[in-house]
């Protein structure tokens, strides 16, 4: 048994992707995204299997046209976990998604054009039991809260999430999430806090654009371990440009950190040094490959030597 983590979460809303529940109690869902062409229905099934395997909660798919969705209605039927459809701007692709079993729609209302092209989606959305997600992103922010702030700030992310927000308050719709993700540190950590105190509802927690395996993993981990710590957060996507797989076990490495999930090996390992009575380094590599299917919540020590493990004295020489 793991010691429960002493992270005191937000309270939030619960809404439900499917059969995951984001918000309130529920455990923090961690969520990837396919980088296959959606039109190639077989790759993307195989990717998101893959996902599945390594213990995805959620996977996002883009769905930018009309044949990208009638594709997303042949993934959606090979596929257990729930799926996310990512959709800029064109309401039609949100309606036809919602008739294929989407499980949630990641659009901005606020994109959509006139408002009864809201009012149909929001109609769609609710009629289907679908929650929607707000994405709001630094990259792409309203044109005139770019002119207004001049550049991207944690303010001008906040205002762009609350003008969507508003579009689903006025149609009384309160099962979404949001998210307001930049690739600054600072700035994503910012606006998360500020928009953690104006909403009840889920945050899905990103750093867009955080780099590549190693240093996005870093950037990422200090963006949403400040925010987790805090007790923000949800669910949690981490942007690498590495194979998404990398996302779902990084995910699950930082919440296991933080003692938020528990899932799988939590390796406890010495640096090595000259000490070591073995190959530490080796071993470590050989155990987080060969233990990785495992699910069950185990820790699993790899000390080079009885210095720091079995029989170690009161004052620690390293590591
Ligand atoms: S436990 Fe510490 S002293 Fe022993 S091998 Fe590992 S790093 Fe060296």
């Amino acid at each position: 048994m793991h010691a429960p983590s002493p992270i005191k979460r937000r309270h939030s809303r619960q809404i439900h992707v499917g059969h995951v529940a984001v918000g309130g109690d529920a455990p923090i869902s961690v969520q990837s995204m396919t980088n296959t062409d959606t039109l190639d229905v077989a790759a993307t099934v195989a990717q998101i299997r893959q996902l599945e395997t390594a213990g995805a909660d959620i996977v996002r798919v883009s769905v930018p046209d009309m044949e990208a969705a009638e594709a997303f209605g042949k993934i959606k039927r090979e596929v257990q976990v729930p799926l996310v459809a990512d959709i800029h701007f064109d309401y039609k692709i949100a309606l036809r998604v919602a008739e294929l079993g989407v499980d949630c729609l990641r659009i901005n209302p606020g994109n959509i054009g006139r408002e009864e092209r809201v009012r149909a989606v929001v109609s769609a959305a609710r009629d289907n039991g679908i929650p929607i997600r707000i994405g709001v992103n630094a990259g792409s922010l309203e044109k005139d809260l770019q002119k207004k702030y001049g550049e991207p700030t944690p303010a001008a992310l906040v205002e762009s999430a609350m003008r969507h927000i508003d579009h689903l308050d006025r149609l009384d719709f309160q099962e979404f999430k949001v998210s307001v993700k930049a690739s600054d540190v600072f700035m994503a950590v910012a606006a998360y806090r500020d928009l953690a105190s104006r909403i009840e509802q889920p945050l899905h927690l990103g750093i867009t654009e955080a780099g590549g395996l190693r240093s996005g993993t870093v950037k990422s981990s200090i963006g949403l371990g400040m925010l987790l710590m805090d007790g923000i957060g949800d669910t949690i996507r981490v942007s690498l440009a590495a194979d998404p797989v990398e996302e779902i076990k990084v995910g699950f490495d930082m919440l296991k950190s933080l003692k938020l999930r528990s899932k799988g090996i939590n390796f406890i390992a010495c640096p090595s040094c000259s000490r070591q009575n073995f190959d530490v380094i080796d071993t470590m590599n050989q155990l987080e490959e060969r233990l990785e299917d495992i699910m069950t919540p185990l820790d699993v020590s790899v000390i080079g030597c009885v210095v720091n493990g079995p029989g170690k004295p009161r004052k620690p020489i390293s590591a």
